[in-house]
Protein backbone atom coordinates (compact mmCIF):
# COMPACT_ATOMS: atom_id res chain seq x y z
CA UNK A 1 0.00 0.00 0.00
CA UNK A 2 2.68 2.22 0.74
CA UNK A 3 4.50 1.74 -1.70
CA UNK A 4 1.69 2.29 -4.53
CA UNK A 5 1.09 5.67 -2.22
CA UNK A 6 4.67 6.26 -3.08
CA UNK A 7 4.85 5.66 -7.17
CA UNK A 8 1.77 7.55 -6.68
CA UNK A 9 3.16 10.93 -5.10
CA UNK A 10 5.96 10.42 -7.26
CA UNK A 11 3.56 10.50 -10.61
CA UNK A 12 2.46 13.31 -9.09
CA UNK A 13 5.69 15.45 -8.25
CA UNK A 14 7.12 14.64 -11.99
CA UNK A 15 4.33 16.13 -13.29
CA UNK A 16 4.28 19.37 -10.86
CA UNK A 17 7.71 19.68 -12.43
CA UNK A 18 7.29 19.62 -15.31
CA UNK A 19 4.44 22.38 -14.99
CA UNK A 20 6.89 24.66 -13.18
CA UNK A 21 9.11 24.26 -16.16
CA UNK A 22 6.22 25.02 -18.60
CA UNK A 23 4.88 28.34 -15.97
CA UNK A 24 8.38 29.27 -16.10
CA UNK A 25 8.71 30.52 -19.34
CA UNK A 26 5.91 33.06 -19.43
CA UNK A 27 6.54 36.08 -16.93
CA UNK A 28 2.98 36.20 -16.38
CA UNK A 29 2.68 32.15 -14.55
CA UNK A 30 6.74 32.36 -13.64
CA UNK A 31 5.17 32.77 -9.78
CA UNK A 32 2.67 29.41 -10.53
CA UNK A 33 6.13 27.72 -11.90
CA UNK A 34 7.96 28.40 -8.12
CA UNK A 35 5.11 26.94 -6.63
CA UNK A 36 4.34 23.49 -8.33
CA UNK A 37 8.32 23.47 -8.48
CA UNK A 38 8.02 23.72 -4.65
CA UNK A 39 5.31 21.91 -4.23
CA UNK A 40 6.55 18.97 -6.09
CA UNK A 41 10.11 18.93 -4.29
CA UNK A 42 7.94 18.38 -1.14
CA UNK A 43 5.62 15.50 -2.64
CA UNK A 44 8.98 13.92 -3.52
CA UNK A 45 10.46 14.77 -0.04
CA UNK A 46 7.56 12.98 2.24
CA UNK A 47 7.09 10.23 -0.21
CA UNK A 48 10.42 9.10 0.09
CA UNK A 49 11.12 9.82 3.87
CA UNK A 50 7.89 7.38 4.78
CA UNK A 51 9.05 4.96 2.68
CA UNK A 52 9.34 1.51 4.71
CA UNK A 53 13.27 0.95 4.23
CA UNK A 54 14.16 4.59 5.78
CA UNK A 55 13.71 3.44 9.69
CA UNK A 56 16.89 4.13 11.36
CA UNK A 57 18.05 7.55 10.07
CA UNK A 58 15.02 10.10 10.91
CA UNK A 59 17.72 11.90 13.02
CA UNK A 60 20.23 12.64 10.45
CA UNK A 61 17.42 13.20 7.94
CA UNK A 62 16.77 16.07 9.93
CA UNK A 63 19.85 17.52 10.20
CA UNK A 64 20.16 17.42 6.41
CA UNK A 65 17.46 19.37 5.88
CA UNK A 66 17.90 21.89 8.69
CA UNK A 67 21.63 21.94 6.89
CA UNK A 68 19.58 22.70 3.53
CA UNK A 69 17.61 25.50 4.92
CA UNK A 70 20.94 27.12 6.87
CA UNK A 71 22.83 27.48 3.74
CA UNK A 72 19.40 28.26 1.39
CA UNK A 73 18.22 30.82 3.14
CA UNK A 74 21.41 32.96 2.81
CA UNK A 75 21.50 32.04 -0.79
CA UNK A 76 17.81 32.82 -1.94
CA UNK A 77 18.40 36.51 -0.49
CA UNK A 78 21.46 37.20 -3.13
CA UNK A 79 20.92 40.37 -5.63
CA UNK A 80 19.80 39.74 -8.69
CA UNK A 81 23.25 40.51 -10.83
CA UNK A 82 24.39 37.58 -8.37
CA UNK A 83 21.56 35.02 -9.38
CA UNK A 84 24.10 33.24 -11.96
CA UNK A 85 26.96 32.31 -9.46
CA UNK A 86 24.20 31.46 -6.93
CA UNK A 87 23.10 28.91 -9.13
CA UNK A 88 26.36 27.59 -9.66
CA UNK A 89 26.71 26.47 -5.91
CA UNK A 90 23.22 24.79 -6.06
CA UNK A 91 24.47 23.00 -9.06
CA UNK A 92 28.32 22.54 -7.30
CA UNK A 93 26.05 21.06 -4.14
CA UNK A 94 23.61 19.03 -6.87
CA UNK A 95 26.74 17.52 -7.65
CA UNK A 96 28.32 16.65 -4.48
CA UNK A 97 25.32 15.11 -3.23
CA UNK A 98 24.94 12.94 -6.18
CA UNK A 99 28.52 11.82 -5.55
CA UNK A 100 28.70 11.10 -2.23
CA UNK A 101 25.32 8.89 -2.66
CA UNK A 102 27.62 7.10 -5.58
CA UNK A 103 30.44 6.64 -3.47
CA UNK A 104 28.31 5.64 -0.42
CA UNK A 105 26.47 3.08 -2.69
CA UNK A 106 29.32 1.49 -4.01
CA UNK A 107 31.25 0.99 -0.35
CA UNK A 108 28.12 -0.74 0.92
CA UNK A 109 28.25 -2.99 -2.07
CA UNK A 110 32.07 -3.49 -1.28
CA UNK A 111 30.88 -3.99 2.48
CA UNK A 112 28.94 -6.72 1.73
CA UNK A 113 26.06 -6.50 -0.11
CA UNK A 114 27.67 -7.89 -3.11
CA UNK A 115 24.29 -8.93 -4.56
CA UNK A 116 23.14 -5.31 -5.64
CA UNK A 117 26.24 -5.25 -7.97
CA UNK A 118 25.39 -5.42 -11.76
CA UNK A 119 27.01 -4.55 -14.79
CA UNK A 120 24.32 -1.92 -15.08
CA UNK A 121 24.71 -0.63 -11.83
CA UNK A 122 28.40 -0.13 -11.96
CA UNK A 123 28.00 1.81 -15.23
CA UNK A 124 25.64 4.21 -13.60
CA UNK A 125 27.66 4.21 -10.19
CA UNK A 126 30.87 5.33 -12.26
CA UNK A 127 28.83 8.13 -14.23
CA UNK A 128 26.94 9.21 -11.21
CA UNK A 129 30.45 9.87 -9.67
CA UNK A 130 32.58 11.33 -12.64
CA UNK A 131 29.85 13.39 -13.72
CA UNK A 132 28.56 14.33 -9.73
CA UNK A 133 32.14 15.29 -9.02
CA UNK A 134 33.11 17.22 -11.99
CA UNK A 135 29.95 19.13 -11.53
CA UNK A 136 30.97 20.12 -7.95
CA UNK A 137 34.62 21.84 -8.91
CA UNK A 138 33.41 22.65 -12.37
CA UNK A 139 30.63 24.83 -10.31
CA UNK A 140 32.87 26.26 -7.84
CA UNK A 141 34.86 27.57 -9.95
CA UNK A 142 31.93 28.92 -12.54
CA UNK A 143 31.12 30.72 -8.89
CA UNK A 144 34.33 31.74 -8.27
CA UNK A 145 35.04 33.49 -11.79
CA UNK A 146 31.97 35.26 -11.26
CA UNK A 147 32.22 36.35 -7.54
CA UNK A 148 35.51 37.97 -9.21
CA UNK A 149 37.63 35.77 -6.18
CA UNK A 150 40.75 37.22 -6.36
CA UNK A 151 42.62 33.89 -6.58
CA UNK A 152 40.44 32.55 -9.68
CA UNK A 153 41.82 34.14 -12.70
CA UNK A 154 38.89 36.17 -14.56
CA UNK A 155 40.03 35.49 -18.06
CA UNK A 156 40.28 32.27 -20.10
CA UNK A 157 43.67 30.29 -18.66
CA UNK A 158 45.09 28.51 -22.07
CA UNK A 159 48.26 26.89 -21.95
CA UNK A 160 49.65 24.67 -24.59
CA UNK A 161 48.46 21.06 -25.32
CA UNK A 162 45.54 22.21 -23.40
CA UNK A 163 42.88 20.24 -25.20
CA UNK A 164 45.21 17.25 -25.95
CA UNK A 165 45.67 17.08 -22.18
CA UNK A 166 42.09 17.34 -21.53
CA UNK A 167 40.95 14.40 -23.18
CA UNK A 168 43.58 12.80 -22.06
CA UNK A 169 42.25 13.06 -18.32
CA UNK A 170 38.79 11.72 -20.35
CA UNK A 171 40.59 8.72 -22.02
CA UNK A 172 42.27 7.56 -18.41
CA UNK A 173 39.09 7.93 -16.42
CA UNK A 174 37.16 6.17 -18.81
CA UNK A 175 39.86 3.68 -19.09
CA UNK A 176 39.57 3.21 -15.34
CA UNK A 177 36.09 2.86 -15.24
CA UNK A 178 35.82 0.23 -17.64
CA UNK A 179 38.38 -1.66 -16.07
CA UNK A 180 36.24 -1.08 -12.90
CA UNK A 181 32.78 -1.93 -13.82
CA UNK A 182 34.76 -5.33 -15.08
CA UNK A 183 36.24 -6.22 -12.20
CA UNK A 184 34.14 -3.87 -9.16
CA UNK A 185 35.27 -6.40 -6.37
CA UNK A 186 39.37 -7.12 -6.43
CA UNK A 187 41.47 -5.95 -4.16
CA UNK A 188 42.34 -2.56 -5.66
CA UNK A 189 38.77 -1.78 -7.06
CA UNK A 190 38.29 0.82 -3.95
CA UNK A 191 41.88 2.44 -4.99
CA UNK A 192 40.98 2.96 -8.42
CA UNK A 193 37.23 3.98 -7.49
CA UNK A 194 39.12 7.12 -5.18
CA UNK A 195 41.47 7.84 -7.96
CA UNK A 196 38.22 8.15 -10.81
CA UNK A 197 36.82 10.67 -7.96
CA UNK A 198 40.00 12.74 -7.77
CA UNK A 199 40.49 12.87 -11.62
CA UNK A 200 36.58 13.74 -11.83
CA UNK A 201 37.30 16.61 -9.48
CA UNK A 202 40.33 18.00 -11.52
CA UNK A 203 38.80 17.35 -14.71
CA UNK A 204 36.11 19.91 -13.60
CA UNK A 205 38.72 22.50 -12.34
CA UNK A 206 40.61 22.36 -16.06
CA UNK A 207 37.35 22.30 -17.47
CA UNK A 208 36.66 25.83 -16.12
CA UNK A 209 39.79 26.82 -16.77
CA UNK A 210 39.76 27.87 -20.51
CA UNK A 211 36.92 29.61 -20.29
CA UNK A 212 35.94 33.22 -19.55
CA UNK A 213 34.19 34.68 -16.58
CA UNK A 214 31.53 35.89 -19.37
CA UNK A 215 30.60 32.92 -20.77
CA UNK A 216 29.75 31.22 -17.22
CA UNK A 217 26.41 31.80 -17.67
CA UNK A 218 26.19 29.52 -20.64
CA UNK A 219 28.70 26.90 -18.61
CA UNK A 220 27.02 26.90 -15.70
CA UNK A 221 23.70 26.11 -17.66
CA UNK A 222 26.09 22.93 -19.23
CA UNK A 223 26.94 22.06 -15.71
CA UNK A 224 23.23 22.51 -15.07
CA UNK A 225 22.52 19.53 -17.39
CA UNK A 226 25.58 17.60 -15.66
CA UNK A 227 24.23 17.72 -12.59
CA UNK A 228 20.68 16.40 -13.77
CA UNK A 229 22.51 13.46 -15.78
CA UNK A 230 24.31 12.60 -12.67
CA UNK A 231 21.10 12.53 -10.94
CA UNK A 232 19.22 10.33 -13.52
CA UNK A 233 22.74 8.07 -13.03
CA UNK A 234 21.73 8.07 -9.02
CA UNK A 235 18.25 7.31 -10.01
CA UNK A 236 19.39 3.84 -11.74
CA UNK A 237 21.77 3.00 -9.08
CA UNK A 238 19.55 3.42 -6.25
CA UNK A 239 16.17 2.60 -8.36
CA UNK A 240 14.19 5.17 -7.62
CA UNK A 241 12.08 6.55 -10.42
CA UNK A 242 11.24 10.02 -9.82
CA UNK A 243 15.37 10.56 -9.36
CA UNK A 244 15.17 9.02 -13.07
CA UNK A 245 12.43 11.70 -14.04
CA UNK A 246 13.83 15.33 -12.12
CA UNK A 247 17.11 14.60 -12.80
CA UNK A 248 15.78 14.09 -16.91
CA UNK A 249 14.28 17.08 -16.92
CA UNK A 250 16.94 18.83 -14.94
CA UNK A 251 19.33 17.75 -17.38
CA UNK A 252 17.31 18.24 -20.84
CA UNK A 253 16.35 21.98 -19.82
CA UNK A 254 20.03 23.04 -18.78
CA UNK A 255 20.52 21.46 -22.41
CA UNK A 256 18.10 23.41 -24.16
CA UNK A 257 19.00 26.84 -22.13
CA UNK A 258 22.82 26.77 -23.29
CA UNK A 259 21.62 25.91 -27.03
CA UNK A 260 19.15 28.94 -26.47
CA UNK A 261 22.25 30.77 -25.27
CA UNK A 262 24.35 29.80 -27.64
CA UNK A 263 22.02 30.90 -30.68
CA UNK A 264 21.68 33.91 -29.55
CA UNK A 265 25.15 34.40 -29.43
CA UNK A 266 25.47 32.87 -32.60
CA UNK A 267 28.77 30.59 -31.40
CA UNK A 268 28.76 26.96 -30.66
CA UNK A 269 29.05 24.87 -27.68
CA UNK A 270 32.70 23.84 -28.89
CA UNK A 271 32.90 27.28 -29.08
CA UNK A 272 32.00 28.29 -25.52
CA UNK A 273 33.60 25.38 -24.16
CA UNK A 274 37.02 25.70 -25.96
CA UNK A 275 37.34 29.14 -27.34
CA UNK A 276 39.02 31.09 -24.69
CA UNK A 277 36.54 33.89 -25.43
CA UNK A 278 36.57 36.99 -23.63
CA UNK A 279 40.50 37.73 -24.08
CA UNK A 280 41.11 41.34 -23.86
CA UNK A 281 42.11 42.21 -27.69
CA UNK A 282 44.80 45.05 -28.25
CA UNK A 283 41.79 47.82 -29.63
CA UNK A 284 44.89 50.05 -29.90
CA UNK A 285 47.62 49.48 -32.61
CA UNK A 286 50.76 51.15 -31.97
CA UNK A 287 51.46 54.34 -33.77
CA UNK A 288 47.58 54.54 -34.06
CA UNK A 289 45.78 57.60 -32.11
CA UNK A 290 43.19 56.97 -29.60
CA UNK A 291 39.49 57.60 -31.35
CA UNK A 292 37.39 60.26 -29.73
CA UNK A 293 33.87 59.97 -27.90
CA UNK A 294 31.32 62.79 -28.65
CA UNK A 295 30.36 63.50 -25.14
CA UNK A 296 26.75 65.53 -24.17
CA UNK A 297 25.35 66.74 -21.19
CA UNK A 298 22.00 65.62 -19.13
CA UNK A 299 20.50 68.68 -20.20
CA UNK A 300 21.42 68.41 -23.38
CA UNK A 301 20.11 64.93 -23.75
CA UNK A 302 17.08 65.88 -21.52
CA UNK A 303 15.88 68.56 -24.71
CA UNK A 304 16.15 66.01 -27.37
CA UNK A 305 14.45 63.29 -25.73
CA UNK A 306 11.70 65.82 -24.86
CA UNK A 307 11.03 66.60 -28.56
CA UNK A 308 10.98 62.92 -29.70
CA UNK A 309 8.15 60.73 -30.79
CA UNK A 310 9.79 57.08 -30.14
CA UNK A 311 12.44 56.76 -27.97
CA UNK A 312 13.76 53.71 -27.97
CA UNK A 313 15.44 51.96 -24.26
CA UNK A 314 18.10 49.86 -25.05
CA UNK A 315 19.14 48.42 -21.50
CA UNK A 316 21.97 45.80 -20.66
CA UNK A 317 24.13 44.30 -18.26
CA UNK A 318 25.40 48.22 -16.45
CA UNK A 319 21.96 48.87 -15.78
CA UNK A 320 21.38 45.67 -14.26
CA UNK A 321 25.08 46.49 -11.98
CA UNK A 322 23.72 50.04 -11.39
CA UNK A 323 20.25 48.88 -10.29
CA UNK A 324 19.43 51.63 -12.74
CA UNK A 325 15.58 50.08 -13.65
CA UNK A 326 13.90 52.47 -10.69
CA UNK A 327 15.15 55.49 -12.39
CA UNK A 328 14.71 54.55 -15.33
CA UNK A 329 10.99 53.75 -14.77
CA UNK A 330 10.89 57.86 -13.88
CA UNK A 331 12.40 58.73 -17.32
CA UNK A 332 9.65 56.70 -18.63
CA UNK A 333 7.11 58.19 -17.04
CA UNK A 334 8.52 61.18 -18.18
CA UNK A 335 8.38 60.51 -20.99
CA UNK A 336 5.07 58.91 -21.24
CA UNK A 337 3.54 62.17 -20.08
CA UNK A 338 4.84 63.89 -22.85
CA UNK A 339 3.08 61.27 -25.33
CA UNK A 340 6.06 59.85 -26.36
CA UNK A 341 6.04 56.37 -27.57
CA UNK A 342 8.31 54.36 -25.25
CA UNK A 343 9.67 51.34 -25.75
CA UNK A 344 12.31 48.92 -24.42
CA UNK A 345 14.33 46.62 -26.65
CA UNK A 346 15.23 43.39 -25.19
CA UNK A 347 17.98 41.52 -26.50
CA UNK A 348 17.84 37.63 -26.00
CA UNK A 349 21.36 37.64 -24.26
CA UNK A 350 21.56 40.92 -22.71
CA UNK A 351 23.02 41.12 -18.82
CA UNK A 352 24.64 38.06 -18.13
CA UNK A 353 21.51 35.21 -17.62
CA UNK A 354 18.29 34.99 -19.87
CA UNK A 355 15.86 37.09 -18.75
CA UNK A 356 17.82 39.03 -17.19
CA UNK A 357 16.47 42.67 -18.18
CA UNK A 358 12.42 41.43 -18.10
CA UNK A 359 12.84 40.59 -14.52
CA UNK A 360 14.34 43.71 -13.76
CA UNK A 361 12.20 45.77 -15.60
CA UNK A 362 9.34 44.07 -14.18
CA UNK A 363 10.76 44.40 -10.51
CA UNK A 364 10.58 48.26 -11.66
CA UNK A 365 6.52 47.98 -12.71
CA UNK A 366 7.32 48.48 -16.73
CA UNK A 367 4.50 47.02 -18.63
CA UNK A 368 5.07 43.81 -20.52
CA UNK A 369 3.52 45.44 -23.33
CA UNK A 370 6.31 48.38 -23.90
CA UNK A 371 8.83 45.43 -23.62
CA UNK A 372 9.78 44.52 -27.28
CA UNK A 373 11.52 41.13 -28.22
CA UNK A 374 15.08 42.43 -30.53
CA UNK A 375 13.60 40.36 -33.82
CA UNK A 376 10.70 42.90 -33.65
CA UNK A 377 12.35 46.50 -32.28
CA UNK A 378 14.55 46.29 -35.16
CA UNK A 379 12.26 47.09 -38.10
CA UNK A 380 10.98 50.02 -36.25
CA UNK A 381 14.80 51.44 -35.46
CA UNK A 382 14.79 53.53 -38.66
CA UNK A 383 12.02 55.61 -37.28
CA UNK A 384 13.35 55.97 -34.02
CA UNK A 385 14.70 59.03 -33.13
CA UNK A 386 16.09 58.38 -30.07
CA UNK A 387 17.92 54.98 -28.76
CA UNK A 388 19.18 55.42 -25.47
CA UNK A 389 21.61 52.51 -24.90
CA UNK A 390 21.88 51.84 -20.52
CA UNK A 391 24.82 49.69 -20.08
CA UNK A 392 24.19 47.67 -23.19
CA UNK A 393 27.49 47.49 -25.27
CA UNK A 394 27.96 43.54 -27.18
CA UNK A 395 24.52 43.69 -27.93
CA UNK A 396 24.10 46.66 -30.03
CA UNK A 397 28.23 46.11 -31.20
CA UNK A 398 27.03 46.59 -35.35
CA UNK A 399 30.54 45.02 -35.99
CA UNK A 400 28.64 41.86 -35.51
CA UNK A 401 27.33 42.05 -38.76
CA UNK A 402 30.10 43.24 -40.65
CA UNK A 403 33.56 42.32 -39.08
CA UNK A 404 34.20 38.69 -39.82
CA UNK A 405 37.57 38.75 -37.73
CA UNK A 406 35.24 39.99 -34.87
CA UNK A 407 34.56 37.67 -31.61
CA UNK A 408 31.08 38.70 -31.73
CA UNK A 409 30.48 38.48 -35.58
CA UNK A 410 27.06 37.13 -36.40
CA UNK A 411 25.82 37.33 -33.03
CA UNK A 412 21.98 39.30 -33.55
CA UNK A 413 22.02 42.89 -32.31
CA UNK A 414 19.80 45.28 -31.67
CA UNK A 415 19.84 47.81 -34.49
CA UNK A 416 20.72 50.83 -32.41
CA UNK A 417 22.88 51.99 -35.20
CA UNK A 418 19.53 52.75 -36.98
CA UNK A 419 18.09 55.09 -35.11
CA UNK A 420 18.24 58.49 -36.16
CA UNK A 421 20.19 59.88 -32.84
CA UNK A 422 22.32 58.03 -30.10
CA UNK A 423 22.71 58.43 -26.35
CA UNK A 424 24.84 56.18 -24.73
CA UNK A 425 25.23 55.58 -21.07
CA UNK A 426 28.38 53.86 -19.54
CA UNK A 427 31.45 54.72 -17.34
CA UNK A 428 34.24 54.56 -18.94
CA UNK A 429 35.64 53.73 -22.46
CA UNK A 430 36.32 50.22 -21.16
CA UNK A 431 34.88 47.50 -23.67
CA UNK A 432 31.96 45.25 -22.82
CA UNK A 433 32.13 41.25 -22.04
CA UNK A 434 33.62 40.54 -25.26
CA UNK A 435 36.67 42.40 -24.74
CA UNK A 436 36.19 44.32 -27.84
CA UNK A 437 35.47 48.15 -28.86
CA UNK A 438 32.06 49.37 -29.78
CA UNK A 439 31.91 51.27 -33.59
CA UNK A 440 28.44 52.39 -32.52
CA UNK A 441 30.01 54.83 -29.79
CA UNK A 442 32.26 56.59 -33.01
CA UNK A 443 29.36 57.07 -35.02
CA UNK A 444 28.28 61.44 -35.89
CA UNK A 445 24.86 60.28 -34.94
CA UNK A 446 25.91 58.98 -31.62
CA UNK A 447 27.00 61.19 -28.19
CA UNK A 448 28.29 59.42 -24.92
CA UNK A 449 26.79 60.20 -21.48
CA UNK A 450 29.57 58.67 -18.84
CA UNK A 451 28.60 58.04 -15.28
CA UNK A 452 27.32 55.02 -13.59
CA UNK A 453 23.61 54.20 -15.25
CA UNK A 454 21.81 55.14 -12.10
CA UNK A 455 23.46 58.51 -11.42
CA UNK A 456 22.79 59.39 -14.95
CA UNK A 457 19.51 58.34 -15.31
CA UNK A 458 18.65 60.66 -11.83
CA UNK A 459 20.11 64.01 -13.51
CA UNK A 460 18.37 63.38 -16.57
CA UNK A 461 14.95 62.49 -14.49
CA UNK A 462 15.51 65.75 -12.79
CA UNK A 463 16.61 67.48 -16.03
CA UNK A 464 13.16 66.13 -17.18
CA UNK A 465 10.91 66.90 -14.08
CA UNK A 466 12.69 70.48 -13.89
CA UNK A 467 11.56 71.05 -17.20
CA UNK A 468 8.04 69.64 -16.63
CA UNK A 469 7.19 71.46 -13.70
CA UNK A 470 8.16 75.00 -15.05
CA UNK A 471 6.03 74.21 -17.97
P1 LIG B 1 28.24 44.06 -21.94
O1 LIG B 1 28.69 43.86 -23.33
O2 LIG B 1 28.82 43.26 -20.87
O3 LIG B 1 28.48 45.61 -21.60
C1 LIG B 1 28.02 46.17 -20.44
C2 LIG B 1 28.46 47.61 -20.39
O4 LIG B 1 27.92 48.18 -19.22
C3 LIG B 1 29.97 47.77 -20.31
O5 LIG B 1 30.46 48.33 -21.49
C4 LIG B 1 30.21 48.66 -19.09
O6 LIG B 1 31.03 49.76 -19.49
C5 LIG B 1 28.81 49.15 -18.74
N1 LIG B 1 28.61 49.26 -17.31
C6 LIG B 1 28.99 48.40 -16.34
N2 LIG B 1 28.63 48.87 -15.13
C7 LIG B 1 28.00 50.04 -15.35
C8 LIG B 1 27.40 51.01 -14.50
N3 LIG B 1 27.37 50.87 -13.17
N4 LIG B 1 26.84 52.09 -15.07
C9 LIG B 1 26.87 52.27 -16.41
N5 LIG B 1 27.42 51.39 -17.26
C10 LIG B 1 27.98 50.28 -16.73
O7 LIG B 1 26.66 43.94 -21.78
P2 LIG B 1 25.48 43.63 -22.80
O8 LIG B 1 25.49 44.59 -23.93
O9 LIG B 1 24.26 43.52 -21.95
O10 LIG B 1 25.83 42.25 -23.41
C11 LIG B 1 25.78 41.07 -22.65
C12 LIG B 1 26.96 40.21 -23.01
O11 LIG B 1 26.98 39.09 -22.12
C13 LIG B 1 26.86 39.68 -24.42
O12 LIG B 1 28.11 39.69 -25.05
C14 LIG B 1 26.37 38.26 -24.21
O13 LIG B 1 26.76 37.39 -25.24
C15 LIG B 1 27.03 37.90 -22.89
N6 LIG B 1 26.34 36.79 -22.22
C16 LIG B 1 25.07 36.94 -21.84
C17 LIG B 1 24.39 35.86 -21.30
C18 LIG B 1 22.94 35.97 -20.93
O14 LIG B 1 22.32 34.94 -20.73
N7 LIG B 1 22.38 37.16 -20.82
C19 LIG B 1 25.03 34.66 -21.11
C20 LIG B 1 26.37 34.56 -21.49
C21 LIG B 1 27.00 35.64 -22.04
P3 LIG B 1 31.87 50.57 -18.37
O15 LIG B 1 32.71 49.58 -17.67
O16 LIG B 1 32.63 51.57 -19.16
O17 LIG B 1 30.86 51.22 -17.49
Amino acid sequence: MIYAITQLSYIVATALFIFSLHWMSDPKTARWGVYSGVAGMLIAIVATWVQPEIIIHHGWIIVAIAAGFAVGIPLSQVPLTAVPQRTALSHAFGGLAAGLVGTAEYFLWLGGEHENITTFRMIAVIVEIVLGYLTFTGSLMAAGKLQGIKWIPQRPVTYSLQNVSNIGLIVVTLVLGTALVMNPLTGWSATVFMVIIGLSLLFGVLLILPIGGADMPTVISILNSYAGLSAVAMGFVLNNKLLITAGALDGASGLILSIIMCKAMNRSFVNVLFGAFGQVQETKKEGEEERVYKSETPEGVAHILEHASLVVIIPGYGMAVSQAQHKVRELYDQLKKRGITVKFAIHPVAGRMPGHMNVLLAEANIPYTDLVEMDEINSDMPQCDVALVIGANDVVNPAARYDKSSPIYGMPIIDADKAKTVFAIKRSKNPGFAGIENELYFLDKTWMLFGDAKAVMGDLVKQLSGANSSH
